[in-house]
């Protein structure tokens, strides 16, 4: 708190990745500021956003980034992937499609990060029930097969944001701190 010479002791990258619409830009506005926008616009511009907190007594500044529009098929750079130590794979539990997906962004994220990277499924509009799309149990299997933790959020609700970015960091402070 206006402390300019706060020192930290870790910075890690996370990269935010899955179809447009699931509530990427949402879920990060909701972590690092407590906002929420119903009508956001397709991302553009800004790059990451970073929240600092304490994991173990450490001073932790989480740098998540944000596809500036990029969720086209192969758009996304590998400049994007670069230094991520964990990744967020996003889908909309109302929409399939966006689940079905989730093979291909993985493969492509292991096609360009670091093999020790964290990565947590996120089935994001879980206030959003009576119209669910994707069942828990398919979305556990997949995570299941592939390694990968995961949730369901709500970025309108605020429900389990801040757990699942929490637990990713602690994960990865595991790994790498
Ligand atoms: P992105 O393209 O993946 O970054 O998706 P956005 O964050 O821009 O969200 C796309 C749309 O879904 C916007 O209209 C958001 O308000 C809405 N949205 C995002 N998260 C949620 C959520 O948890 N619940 C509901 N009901 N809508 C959401
Ligand atoms: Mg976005």
């Amino acid at each position: 708190y206006g402390d300019y010479n706060q020192k930290i002791d870790y910075v890690f990258k996370i990269v935010l990745i899955g179809d447009s619409a699931v509530g990427k830009s949402q879920l990060l506005a909701r972590f690092a500021r407590n906002e929420f926008n119903l009508d956001s616009k397709a991302t553009i511009g800004v790059e990451f956003q970073t929240k600092t907190l304490i994991i173990d007594n450490k001073t932790v500044k989480a740098q998540i980034w944000d596809t500036a529009g990029q969720e086209r098929y192969r758009a996304v750079t590998s400049a994007y992937y670069r230094g991520a130590v964990g990744a967020m794979l996003v889908y909309d539990l109302t929409k399939r499609q966006s689940f079905d997906h989730m093979a291909r962004w993985l493969e492509e994220l292991r096609g360009h990060a670091d093999k020790n990277i964290v990565i947590m499924l996120i089935g994001n509009k879980c206030d959003l029930g009576s119209l669910r799309a994707v069942p828990i149990e398919d979305a556990q299997e997949f995570a299941e097969r592939e390694n990968l933790f995961f949730m369901e959020t709500s970025a309108l609700e605020s429900t389990n944001v801040e757990t699942a970015f929490m637990s990713i960091l602690k994960e990865i402070y595991q790994i790498v701190g």
